[in-house]
């Protein structure tokens, strides 16, 4: 027997089709354009990619993409300056400051500074303490895309045991806590944890997000047990000729597919709905400007 394939980009496709249709509804119904703006400073390679393909997706979907590029020895003040200015602006509905910052700045002081309602990351403070007492919240894009997943592929998730591995603030934690708020029995393992296999082998629904290529293997997932691999791990593959690499997860996918009820691929499953769900924030952002009824 194999698992369901879990089929990320499918889902993310329809996602930005849904985000499309409401985007021009907006507009039409009240001439409201929902604008994000980018932040990148330095020249990250990976940083860049990312960039592009956010401020790509955000026109794809009709919203207005304002891209800001500085030098990575920008002082912090001028990082500042650029978020208040950003948090004036009412065309724009969503800030994302792209991380890692270069070593100089301080990430939690640069995070602080965005308007809250405009954090479509879901760093802010304010969003983790809303989201953890049950408030609506900007949520993290990443574990907001594995929720949507889980809940497509499972249903309601209510009374299932779920187990979190990671518990970093920009995925396991607030994974955790989306769990929790859909009535899943929650355990968040990390690198202290003992016997993270047998506690892995109880849970009806496994997320990975550890940075550790293929870690969780067949034998310690549940049969039928539902798998979301979020990590995403550059492995060598001498395959592809010389200095050949490949992206693989966290879950050791050949493994683990014979076991599982359905599991999500790398690439394919959690990367993409992370950028879809960035555009569902700026939406839901815009929305609540307006004050209007943000879409489910
Ligand atoms: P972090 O490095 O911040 O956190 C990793 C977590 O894994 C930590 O909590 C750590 O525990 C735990 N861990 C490390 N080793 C082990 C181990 N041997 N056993 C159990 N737990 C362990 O990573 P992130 O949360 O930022 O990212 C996790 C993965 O997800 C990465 O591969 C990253 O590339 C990927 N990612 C993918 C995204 C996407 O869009 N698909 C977006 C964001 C991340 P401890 O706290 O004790 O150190």
């Amino acid at each position: 027997m194999s698992a369901t394939i879990i089929d990320g980009k499918a889902h993310a496709a329809g996602l930005r089709a849904r985000i499309a249709d409401e985007v021009q509804r907006l507009k039409a119904a009240h001439g409201i354009t929902p604008g994000l703006a980018v932040v990148l400073v330095g020249e990250d390679p990976a940083s860049q990619v990312y960039v592009r393909s956010k401020g790509r997706m955000t026109v794809e979907v009709g919203m207005a993409s304002f891209e800001h590029r500085l030098d990575a020895d920008t002082p912090q003040a001028e990082l500042l300056d650029l978020v208040a200015r950003l948090n004036a602006d009412p065309a724009v509905h969503g800030i994302l400051v792209q991380l890692p910052l270069p070593a100089h700045m301080d990430e939690s002081a640069v995070i602080t500074a965005i308007d809250p309602a405009k954090d479509v990351d879901g760093f802010h403070i304010s969003n983790v303490g809303r989201l953890a007492t049950g408030q609506d919240a900007m949520v993290p894009c990443t574990p907001l895309g594995c929720l949507m997943l889980l809940r497509d592929t499972l249903g309601s998730l209510s009374g299932k045991s779920a187990v979190v591995i990671g518990r970093s603030n920009i995925v396991g934690k607030p994974m955790a806590q989306l769990l929790l708020r859909d009535s899943c029995t929650v355990t968040i393992a990390h690198s202290r944890t003992a016997d993270l296999a047998e506690i892995v082998r109880r849970a009806e629904i496994v997320v990975a997000a550890v940075g550790r290529p293929g870690m969780v293997t067949g034998d310690w997932i549940r049969p039928g047990a539902t798998v979301i691999d979020v990590g995403i791990n550059r492995v060598d593959a001498p395959e592809k000729g010389e200095g050949g690499t490949r992206l693989v997860g966290d879950v050791d996918f050949d493994s683990a597919v014979r076991v599982a009820g359905a599991i999500t691929p790398v690439p394919g499953g959690v990367g993409p709905m992370t950028i879809a769900c960035l555009l569902a924030n700026t939406l839901t952002a815009c929305c609540r400007a307006s004050g209007l009824p943000a879409p489910e």
